[in-house]
């Protein structure tokens, strides 16, 4: 089993980020896959922002309590104030979901790994939705009262 070296959380075989912190991760020595960064494309990225997933170079990571941020100053916020409250399994679903939370005065921002050149075609596709969590238990309920979350 192996563990993140930045933040020691078990990753699964074929991971190719931790999820936690944001890094990427290594085989050995090599990465297990390469990409640029976002905004510096002649950099490799070390690391995709833990909030958005864009790809960051060691020039314009920001760290926060160990995780990686891109250096949009809302991300740093939305990982203070904000929590996933789900990840659909589709940017059409988490669309959908936005505007369901957003009649009952919730608001959420969604965000998907397909927003970024460099990691468009990583077959990990991930979208998450988050909430304020003052608000999760209300946006939770809310979901399960629609129907519109059925698992777990
Ligand atoms: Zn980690
Ligand atoms: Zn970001
Ligand atoms: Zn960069």
């Amino acid at each position: 089993m192996n563990i993140c070296k930045n933040c020691s959380t078990q990753i699964q075989a074929g991971q190719k980020f931790c999820y936690v912190c944001g890094v990427l991760l290594d085989a050995g020595e090599e990465k297990i896959f390469e990409i640029e960064c976002e905004t510096h494309p002649d950099c490799r990225a070390v690391g995709l922002c833990v909030i958005c997933g864009k790809p960051v170079c060691s020039d314009c990571e920001v760290k926060s309590a160990g995780k990686i941020l891109c250096s949009d100053p809302e991300h740093r916020i939305l990982l203070q104030e904000w929590c996933v409250l789900h990840q659909p399994d589709s940017e059409f679903e988490a669309e959908a979901l936005v505007r369901n939370l957003a009649d009952a005065g919730i608001k959420a921002k969604t965000f998907s790994l397909r927003d970024y050149i460099t990691t468009r075609w990583l077959d990990e596709n991930r979208v998450f939705l988050f909430v304020r969590k003052s608000e999760n238990e209300k946006a939770k309920a809310l979901l399960k009262e629609l129907n519109l979350v059925g698992k777990d």
